[in-house]
């Protein structure tokens, strides 16, 4: 018996972390499906212009390898195959408060992996070219999708290619994985639907990132060292990462006019400022390799697309072009796998419809929902507690914060309350998990 699509042809527009995993998940659902992506693919592991963060550490939180090995089989083998070292986020995470011994070190059996950004890119890459009805078109920038005559559902997708050749592309399903979301915003515009509802947390912050050779006298006894910020007071935080290639990434960060330099002696300087030692005593001796990378993250950005009215037939928004997260906490790859875990559902549930495609993209946009409320809701609670961030304060903000330092205090002392701490910052489990837990204020 021959297979049944959902459609001929799904276009994504992006080939990062939202764009591939979802690319997976319609491979099982269309007869083919074009990933158009503006940068020129590399071979190998190295940052590409069209993501500009990839010079900075990633963490891959454990919810998100959950969900890349349930796209994946086998993907914790795949990605220690390519040199990814294994982590386990309870043994070798330090995590470091101001005027607090670190985080007891405890198998919590919450298990991920540390490498650079490019690394895990073209491992997620490499499984989804396997796929015989994928086709990467590289070197080719979206400039519009358009719209079918009645402006109710998507037609056709038009790119430029790397000559500046203007082609199209007819598509049933159009996945807008830029990033930015762009191309979605452009298409409900030019179709005359309003613009969707968004939460702006204004947050300033700015990272700045080194890679180092550590000496073994300095080398650091876990595989990330994490100094947290003298919040409200002060913002500055600094990171080591254990990278695929024995090398560290150390970023610093910081908000609003503080933040962090890009020039080494500064760089330094800065690392001995912050509130505990250990990110400054591994990189005092330490080798720079290369430039110091700024990245300036202004506000992080929440989009209800659910809340436009008519959302077009065949049109996907996903990961960063619905929310942007704070890269302060790691989240934003783990919640796209997580939302491409959600759409592989929803396809699976409409296989077998008259008209699989009717009501995808607003179950979609309504499902992910849940998903992007737990890393939301981990992140704006200490951003909105710096006095300067921009954005609506919930009116128990005080009482949240001070249950929140309360978990963290119990979680010292308290293995199994450290366990649920974790998986929750891990997007393993709900943050409706912390709040039922009663301690000690
Ligand atoms: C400094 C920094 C550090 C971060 N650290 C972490 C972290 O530790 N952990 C974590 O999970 N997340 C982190 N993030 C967030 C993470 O990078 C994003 O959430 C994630 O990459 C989102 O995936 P995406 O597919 O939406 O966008 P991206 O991965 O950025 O991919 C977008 C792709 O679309 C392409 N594109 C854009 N426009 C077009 C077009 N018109 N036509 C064709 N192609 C186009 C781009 O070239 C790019 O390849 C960090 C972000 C920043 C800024």
């Amino acid at each position: 018996m021959s297979k049944r699509y959902s459609g001929e042809r799904a276009v994504v527009i992006g080939a990062g972390m939202g764009g591939l995993p979802a690319t997976q998940v319609l491979a099982s659902h269309f007869r083919e499906v074009v990933v158009l992506e503006r940068d020129v693919l590399p071979a190998n592991a190295t940052p590409r212009p069209g993501v500009p963060q990839g010079k900075h550490p990633h963490g891959l939180l454990a919810g998100g390898l959950k969900a890349l090995c349930d796209l994946f089989p086998d993907f914790s083998s795949t990605l220690a195959q390519a040199g990814a070292n294994s982590l386990d986020s309870g043994l070798e995470v330090r995590h470091e408060y101001p005027g607090q011994a670190p985080f007891p070190a405890r198998s919590l059996g919450v298990a991920t992996f540390t490498m650079t950004r490019p690394l895990l890119e073209l491992a997620v890459r490499r499984c989804v070219q396997e796929r015989a009805n994928v086709v990467f078109r590289d070197g080719c920038r979206v400039v519009a999708i358009n719209a079918t005559p009645d402006g109710n559902a998507v037609a056709s997708v038009s790119y430029k290619t790397s000559n500046g050749k203007l082609e199209v592309l007819p598509a049933d399903l159009v996945v807008d994985a830029s990033g930015r979301g762009k191309p979605t915003l452009d298409f409900l515009k030019s179709t005359g639907r309003p613009m969707p509802e968004e939460t702006v947390i204004g947050v300033d912050f700015g990272c700045s990132t080194a890679v180092y050779t550590i000496p073994p006298h300095a080398t650091p006894a876990t595989k990330v060292m994490i100094t947290m910020p003298r919040a409200p007071e002060q913002s500055r935080m600094g990171l080591v990462l254990l990278r695929e290639d024995g090398k560290w990434f150390a970023a610093l960060g910081g908000r609003g006019a503080d933040t962090p330099p890009a020039d080494g002696d500064a760089f330094t300087a800065y690392a001995a400022s912050l509130p505990t030692s250990s990110v400054f005593d591994a990189i005092k001796d330490a080798t720079l390799h290369g430039d110091i990378e700024q990245f300036a993250f202004p506000e992080s950005r929440r989009r209800y697309f659910n809340s436009t009215d008519r959302f077009p037939r065949g049109l996907i928004p996903i990961a960063d072009s619905v929310c942007r997260f704070n890269p302060v906490y790691g989240q934003g790859m783990s919640a796209a796998a997580q939302e491409a875990v959600v759409l592989r559902n929803l396809l699976a549930a409409h296989a077998n419809d008259p008209d699989p495609l009717a009501s995808l993209s607003s179950e979609f946009l309504s499902a992910i929902e849940s998903i992007i409320e737990n890393p939301w809701s981990l992140a704006a609670l200490p951003d909105l507690a710096y006095p300067d961030a921009r954005g609506k304060r919930p009116a128990d903000l005080e009482q949240s914060i001070g249950h929140h330092m309360a978990i963290i205090q119990a979680a010292y002392h308290d293995p199994d309350i450290h366990k649920q701490l974790i998986e929750v910052l891990n997007l393993l489990k709900p943050v409706s998990t912390l709040k039922a837990l009663e301690v000690m204020q």
